[in-house]
């Protein structure tokens, strides 16, 4: 018996077995990928989640990758260029960007160091329940059969399309249509300029320097309707070089190193977070257009949320309920304002600008309050 069973072990998974660990639970961790390894993302964590990096003693192991930390930021919008070193918070100077094979292998690691039992390449199911609560996972073994494995608590991280949630009909909170496709791929060659943005011509690109000398140049735009695979390269190598003489000069002097990926599937909602026996941290309990990159850091601040909430003994499932009402309400209150802004952002209107941008944009101070809220730094 468990006193936690999280379901899915990247960014939300992870860091909360590590932190439930830490705080003394019993926790096991499952995932039906194998690791190290990617998944879709552009990758950029802003400086809140890197001081969580930091806090949980993971940034120096990130770094020593070769990832470096990224502290200038450009946005290139309609009429206006405004760029300034990233803001600090704390003592976090910059953003950063590793692959996901590293942070999330990484975040793993120190789960197992904390205590927590990991199974990768395992599958949940199937949900075990008790008395109307949820008591366990029954999962799919290597050797073909299927294993129970019983928790106080199950949390659901896995992901957008979470089997928790849809096992224990976790209802929407809030729903709203999904707006852009993102389409990127990795660059060697490129001028390391910090985190550059350019919001032009109704499409984003986002250049995202990573590990390996490599930069990751991702566009979004909002798709008339589904784009077929032989038009895709076409359409991101066209779209990109609308961002003006420069920057096509940069593509030119670069090399594309892997192959175009390509993603179109990005709901928005709010799901109800937790119930008897049951939890759910990162993308499962909330998923938001990527346009802003807050969902690594939200995940980060999810986990902590979620541990700290259950930092009690376990025993007692009306104080692990009275808990877990209070995540779900932190949760909704503290991430609905970054939701919204992620969904004007997605619209991808240049009326959606503040108006006094281009009067403005040569003033360090504007800038850094700009990058701050862009950073979600208070
Ligand atoms: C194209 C794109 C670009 C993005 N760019 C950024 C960015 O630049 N910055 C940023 O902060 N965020 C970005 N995001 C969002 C970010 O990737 C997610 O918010 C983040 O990955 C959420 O982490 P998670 O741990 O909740 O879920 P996931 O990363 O989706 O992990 C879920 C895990 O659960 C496992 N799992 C699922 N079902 C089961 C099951 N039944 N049994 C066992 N395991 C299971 C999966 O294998 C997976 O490993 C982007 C997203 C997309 C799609």
């Amino acid at each position: 018996m468990y006193d936690v069973i999280i379901v899915g072990a990247r960014c939300a998974g992870a860091a909360t077995a590590m932190l439930l660990a830490r705080a003394g639970h019993r926790v096991l961790l499952l995932d039906r990928m194998s690791f190290p390894s990617d998944t879709l993302s552009t990758l950029y964590i802003h400086q809140p989640g890197v001081a969580r990096l930091d806090r949980w003693g993971v940034l120096d192991q990130v770094l020593a990758t070769g990832c470096p930390l990224i502290t200038r930021i450009t946005f290139h919008l309609p009429g206006a260029c405004l760029s300034g070193p990233a803001p600090a918070f704390g003592s976090i100077t910059g953003g950063c960007a590793p692959r996901r094979r590293t942070l999330d292998h990484l975040l793993v690691q120190a789960a197992v160091a904390a205590g927590a039992e990991f199974r990768p390449r395992t599958t949940v199911l199937d949900l075990v329940w008790k008395d109307g609560a949820v008591a366990g996972v029954r999962h799919g073994s290597r050797r073909g059969g299927q294993v129970v494995e019983r928790a106080r608590l199950t949390v659901g991280a896995d992901g957008r399309h979470s089997t928790v949630a849809r096992l224990v009909r976790a209802p929407y909170v809030r729903q709203d249509p999904a707006l852009t496709c993102f389409y990127y791929t990795y660059w060697s060659g490129i001028p390391e300029q910090g985190l550059r943005l350019h919001f032009l011509h109704g499409a984003g690109t986002a250049c995202v320097p990573t590990q390996d000398g490599l930069t990751l140049i991702a566009l979004q735009f909002r798709p008339d309707g589904p784009v077929a695979p032989q038009d895709r390269e076409r359409l991101y190598q066209g779209r990109l070089r609308r961002n003006g003489e420069q920057f096509r000069r940069q593509l030119a002097d670069g090399r594309q190193e892997d192959r175009l990926y390509c993603c179109a599937d990005q709901p928005n909602f709010f799901r109800r977070a937790h119930g008897p026996g049951w939890a759910l941290v990162g993308d499962s309990a909330h998923n938001k257009d990527p346009i802003t990159a807050r969902g690594i850091t939200d995940a980060f601040l999810q986990a902590e949320m979620l541990a700290d909430r259950l930092s009690i003994p376990l025993d007692d499932p009306r104080e692990v309920e009275a808990a877990l009402s209070h995540y779900g309400r932190d949760l909704l209150r503290q991430f609905t304002p970054a939701y919204e802004s992620a969904l004007r952002t997605a619209r991808l209107d240049a009326d959606e600008l503040p108006p006094d941008l281009v009067q403005h944009q040569h003033d360090p101070v504007y800038v850094d309050r700009f990058l701050r809220r862009y950073g979600g730094i208070p």
